[in-house]
């Protein structure tokens, strides 16, 4: 009899923001093996005896590729019975949560998926940006601005009318984003937000529009995402949370 493997969602990082069910999960893990964004305040959630395994990844930079991930989980399914695998935000939304899963039935190991919030959408909400919102904007979608196996070059395609657009990992290309986006034929005074830390104390936000935003966001930094849409002007009656 083998273990099983949780993919939990650590969400977006405000410990507050974890599921019941993966708290649950931490409580009971012999074995954590977490990415780069999980909070320390939830792995202190852990039991004195787990075993706590960081694989971080940098949004380019694995410290330990995929493969090896791959092949500790099986490993430690082999001798543990509760690994959970942590991952920040939801682990299907660009966690590759799915290579995981894939590679866990293969071998034959059990397994569950614990949806997590992800930063896409709490991130958003914590800087007062509904991501649809009536009379405005009918849907949104949530793209990665690292380069991708398809191209070089980032494509965001054409914006939908009435959309709202969620970059994930596109803080290093902005520059190039925001070209496309223009190329792409959007307005240049679309408005748009870059926010870092999202969720945590240390939140910054910047608020401009496509034309100024590069110039706007030279002091932000990583982890952060980009959103834009009709909707973000919202957050001037809707900003909340106060940050630091
Ligand atoms: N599975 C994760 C996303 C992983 S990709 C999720 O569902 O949230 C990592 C990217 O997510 C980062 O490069 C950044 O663009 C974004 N991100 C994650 N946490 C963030 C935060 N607290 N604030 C802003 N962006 C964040």
């Amino acid at each position: 009899m083998g273990g099983k493997v949780y993919l939990t969602g650590a969400g977006p990082g405000d410990p507050d923001l974890l599921t019941v069910k993966a708290l649950r999960l931490i409580h009971q893990a012999d074995v954590i093996v977490y990415d780069r964004l999980i909070n320390d305040e939830i792995l202190r959630e852990a039991k004195k005896e787990a075993i706590l395994i960081y694989v971080g990844k940098e949004d380019s930079l694995h410290t330990l590729p995929q493969e090896k991930i791959n092949a500790l989980l099986v490993a430690y399914a082999h001798t543990h019975d509760t690994i959970v695998r942590l991952k920040g935000g939801d682990p299907l939304v660009f966690g590759r949560g799915g290579e995981e899963a894939l590679y866990l039935s293969k071998n034959g190991i059990a397994f569950e998926i614990i949806p997590g919030i992800s930063s896409a959408i709490a991130v958003p909400a914590y800087a007062g940006i509904p991501l649809t919102h009536r009379g405005i904007n009918t849907s949104f979608r949530i793209i990665t601005g690292h380069q991708t196996v398809f191209s070089e070059d980032f494509d965001a395609g054409v914006l939908r009318e009435n959309e709202t657009l969620v970059i994930l990992m596109g803080l290093h290309r902005l520059d190039k984003i925001i070209r496309s986006l223009l190329y792409n034929g959007l307005d240049s005074s679309l408005p748009c937000a870059i926010i870092e830390n999202g969720t945590m104390p240390t939140q910054k936000q910047v608020f401009a529009t496509l034309d100024t935003i590069v110039d706007e966001s030279r002091h932000i930094h990583s982890p952060a995402l980009i959103v834009v849409g009709e909707t973000v002007s919202l957050h001037k009656n809707l900003e909340w949370f106060q940050s630091l």
